[in-house]
């Protein structure tokens, strides 16, 4: 059953005193009618540029199949550019398109490529070109923090790691700053025996903290009875080695293990400090002494082809390698990936989303913003060598568990996500609890302007690795509207994400694919569905939940975006204001003032479920900008229906 909305046209009198009657559906074919009023040239102040900073998130790979191979494609984009257009996107988003081991494309195998399957450079190239005259910009994903299994400098570094391309991984013999804490592991490439069974002298320099293994043909020695070193190999051996002088500890044996060996300070204790070996994956050189730890202490190894990369996600993904932060950009790591850069900002790219920030560095926050504030200024430098208008544009995934671990990013990047919005707003819809969200907004802008002034506080509800916020919001299509319209009223450059101007819902429980649901675009089409392998959610793709059936219905979730996206793009209060709290006389209302270059408005919005009536007589409610729901303006006083919202010019 359809939902209808009813709106309040406000009438002026002479007198000032505004009555309201109800209408039924008020907006026309051609979008919201704006109040009826004896004068509305005050509608003149909004601006026919687009304004709204709103981006456009989309999965190059399921948002829209030009070809019928059912993966979504670039062609598929440019073909759609004026839906896009018409929900007020001023840039889209695209997912990796590069080469890529993964449908999902963030295994990149070659940053200099488009992948064939998602079309052309020439395909991208008008894309580019077309979106432009729609003043629509293009940015694109771009991995730093790792690259594909199947990336060629992978596979050359593998194959020789003391290589140029060995630089460009972090192999277990340089760990250094790289690999301090976080999440991660080890990717072990060992094949054939790390073993050894024959004679060998051991000499462990204690002082040195090394071992030196060397095969022998002397006699074979009893293990010391008082010793105060220990060889530990094979089914759970330990030998004493013999103190031959001061620090330094001997053994000839018949040594035969199949996993190596390590030293031990004491024949019971495992402890931290009593077992020591070595780096993951190196092995033992006869002759050579080798550098043993405490912590960690992996086993010292002697054949195989033994060898370990550090990944932070898995094993499809090693982690890239730019060596110590503070000359990151001086890499050769760094410098093939600035040069790839370089081409897609020379063809027009505008911007750049860099994945997993947080984790260059091995969340250690001073390095990755180190490392950021180089790769940003490489690009910012192409970018405005090209000619590009203003700053280039660049936002973070710098994912961290709160705002507060967050902010610091903003030193390195001119833009990052606010997850930390869209979990607030989940969170007081949730309670039915408006009047302290504006708080929280400001609060948060005040974290990110302590380390960048011109900060882009990037808001959005959820993006294509968590649940959709339709779930969360119990698929409520009410709460879908509110939280669209807070978005788009929000200050920030707020990004919107495929299907959830049209009300998707999905979990990750079942797979990321069902949070990654291509767009179903008519009523009867089918949807292309391939490169999710067929994971989509048939029983939300029904008819009525398609762009063409939503275009129809005036009381869709896609209506609310874009009559909202329409009043963001025209008044420049809404796109670029100052927000400033207004105290809520109702625990449920959201109320704000967005300002800028003298133009203010009046922000409301009922994040409950009951109707207040707000006495509003210190604010102008004759002009209404765009609202959602039940709005009655009547003497004064402003009636806000269940989850409705509206904007008042002041
Ligand atoms: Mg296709």
């Amino acid at each position: 059953m359809t939902k209808r909305f009813f709106h309040i046209f406000a009438l002026v009198f002479a007198t000032l005193v505004l009555t309201a009657c109800p209408h039924v559906d008020p907006d026309g074919p051609d979008g919201p009618v704006p109040p009826v009023t004896p004068d509305d040239s005050w509608r003149n102040q909004a601006s026919k540029e687009k304004l709204s900073g709103i981006t456009y998130q989309l999965n190059v790979y399921s948002f829209a199949d030009s070809d019928g191979d059912g993966w979504g494609d670039i062609r598929g984009i440019t073909q759609h550019l004026d839906y896009l257009d018409s929900i007020g996107a001023t840039a889209l988003w695209l997912s990796p398109i590069h080469e890529s081991m993964s449908y999902h494309g963030y295994n990149v195998n070659d940053y200099c490529s488009v992948n064939p399957r998602l079309g052309s450079e020439a395909d991208l190239q008008d894309l580019i070109s077309q979106a432009k005259t729609r003043n629509i910009d293009i940015y694109l994903d771009f991995v730093l923090n790792h690259s594909g299994k199947d990336n060629i400098w992978f596979k050359q570094a593998m194959s020789d790691p003391s290589g140029i391309y060995g630089n460009y991984y972090v192999f277990e013999d340089k760990p250094g700053e790289s690999v301090t804490g976080g999440m991660g592991t080890w990717c072990s490439t060992s094949s054939g025996n790390v073993g050894y069974e024959g004679r060998l002298h051991f000499k462990l320099d204690w002082g040195k903290k090394t071992v030196t293994v060397t095969e022998t043909t002397d006699a074979a020695q009893g293990p010391s009875s008082s010793a105060s070193k220990w060889l530990y190999y094979g089914d759970g051996k330990l030998a004493g080695l013999y103190e031959t002088s001061s620090g330094i500890f001997e053994i000839t044996l018949d040594f035969k293990s199949e996993w190596g060996f390590l030293i031990r300070t004491s024949t019971t204790s495992w402890d931290s400090g009593t077992k020591w070996g070595g780096t993951a994956g190196k092995k033992v050189q006869f002759g050579t002494p080798y550098a043993i730890n405490s912590n960690p202490a992996a086993d010292i190894t002697f054949g195989g082809e033994s060898l370990s990369y550090w990944a932070s996600f898995d094993a499809s993904m090693p982690d890239l390698y730019y060596g110590p932060h503070a000359k990151a950009s001086e890499s050769s790591t760094f410098k093939d990936l600035a040069a790839a850069a370089d081409k897609w900002i020379d063809m027009g790219v505008a911007g750049l989303r860099l994945d997993a920030v947080i984790w260059i560095y091995q969340n250690n926050t001073a390095a990755n913003v180190s490392f950021l504030k180089q790769w940003y200024e490489r690009c910012n430098t192409s970018w405005k060598a090209r000619g590009g208008k203003g700053d280039f544009y660049m936002v973070g995934e710098s994912w961290c568990d709160n705002a507060e671990k967050m902010a610091p990013y903003y030193e390195g990047l001119p833009s990052n996500f606010n997850f930390y919005y869209g979990f607030t707003l989940k969170d007081r819809i949730g309670k039915g609890k408006g009047d302290d969200f504006a708080k929280t907004v400001i609060y948060f802008q005040n974290l990110f302007r302590a380390y960048r002034s011109d900060f882009i506080d990037a808001t959005f509800l959820s993006n294509h690795d968590q649940d959709r916020f339709a779930s969360d919001l119990g698929r409520d299509i009410a709460k879908e509207k509110l939280a669209a319209a807070v978005l788009l009223t929000s200050p920030g450059k707020p990004f919107i994400y495929q299907g959830e101007e049209l009300g998707y819902w999905g979990t990750k429980s079942r797979g990321d694919e069902y949070v990654r649901t291509p767009i179903k675009w008519t009523r009867s089409g089918s949807v292309p569905s391939s490169a999710l392998n067929g994971k989509v959610d048939n029983s939300m793709l029904n008819a009525e939940i398609s762009v063409e059936a939503q275009e129809q219905n005036q009381a869709s979730v896609l209506r609310v975006y874009r009559d909202f996206a329409k009043a963001r793009n025209g008044w420049k209060a809404l796109a670029k204001g100052q927000i400033e709290e207004i105290i809520s006389p109702n625990a449920a209302v959201a109320m704000w003032k967005m300002s800028y270059e003298g133009q203010t408005v009046l922000v409301l919005h009922n994040f409950g479920s009951a109707g207040p009536v707000l006495p509003l007589s210190n604010y102008k409610t004759d002009k209404l900008i765009v609202s959602n729901g039940m709005v009655t303006v009547s003497n004064g006083a402003v009636a806000l229906g269940a989850y409705s919202s509206a904007v008042f010019l002041q």
